[in-house]
């Protein structure tokens, strides 16, 4: 078994708010371990520390500005980096993400990276794929009340990413989006909404072009409806 030192290795960035260069640990692809993947495509490590899931967003060690490799290059707004200035870097106390981090120093570089987002006016697709992530560190530490929170944070932003097609260029398309937002309905107890959103994953017109999310909507409404027919049958025969 490779150990961390090989499996993690620097990778070098340049703040885009204030120029600094440093490198930050980043995961070699196809080094690690996974041991679970969940139906929402949170991946599970039996050692953490190589989940490169921890070091998804990059925090600039000198003035805090936070990201990851989906934020915009150019922002046409000349006053956004005064407020990134204002909010993030005069108030930022250096501390240093750029190592091997646990799960708890990967919720903190997602906060960051949620802040900066949110300053940065960056897009609803970039809100909730960080707000997703965020929740699985929570998933990881078994604190279900705050992975639930953010879970329903990221489905909200992602139906507004859905209205508005802002996921355009980022790695997710349509069918992705609104197999999440089906599978996020179901995780948090709403199967009406997770039957409409997996529905419109089966049946829309780009289907074929994504065979995977079309099995996976089918595989999870099945799950459901198992689920519910089993709680019936609880219901009606509580002797078992
Ligand atoms: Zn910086």
């Amino acid at each position: 078994m490779a150990d961390l030192e090989t499996i993690l290795y620097d990778k070098k960035f340049k703040c885009a708010h204030c120029d600094h260069e440093f490198t930050s640990k980043k995961v070699r692809l196809r080094r690690g371990h996974p041991i679970q993947r969940d139906p929402d495509f949170c991946v599970h490590y039996a050692n953490q520390s190589e989940n490169p899931l921890l070091y998804h967003v990059i925090v600039c060690p000198e003035c805090g500005f936070s990201f990851n490799d989906n934020f915009r290059t150019f922002i046409p707004d000349p006053t956004v980096e005064q407020r990134i200035q204002e909010k993030i870097s005069d108030n930022w106390t250096k501390k240093d993400y750029t190592g091997m981090r646990t799960v708890p120093e990967a919720i903190a570089a997602y906060k960051l990276g949620i802040f900066t987002a949110d300053v940065r006016g960056e897009s609803h697709c970039v809100l909730a794929g960080l707000c997703m992530r965020l929740a699985w560190m929570y998933r990881f530490l078994k604190k279900k009340v705050k992975e639930d929170h953010f879970l329903e944070v990221a489905r909200h932003e992602y139906e507004l990413s859905l209205e508005k097609g802002d996921y355009a260029n980022t790695d997710m398309t349509e069918l992705k989006i609104l197999y999440l937002v089906g599978e996020l309905y179901r995780h948090l107890g709403n199967p009406q909404q997770a039957v409409h959103y997996f529905s419109s994953v089966i049946h829309h017109k780009l289907k074929d072009t994504d065979p995977q999310m079309v099995r996976a909507a089918r595989d999870q409404w099945e799950t459901m409806r198992e689920d519910m027919k089993r709680e019936k049958v609880a219901r009606e025969d509580p002797a078992g």
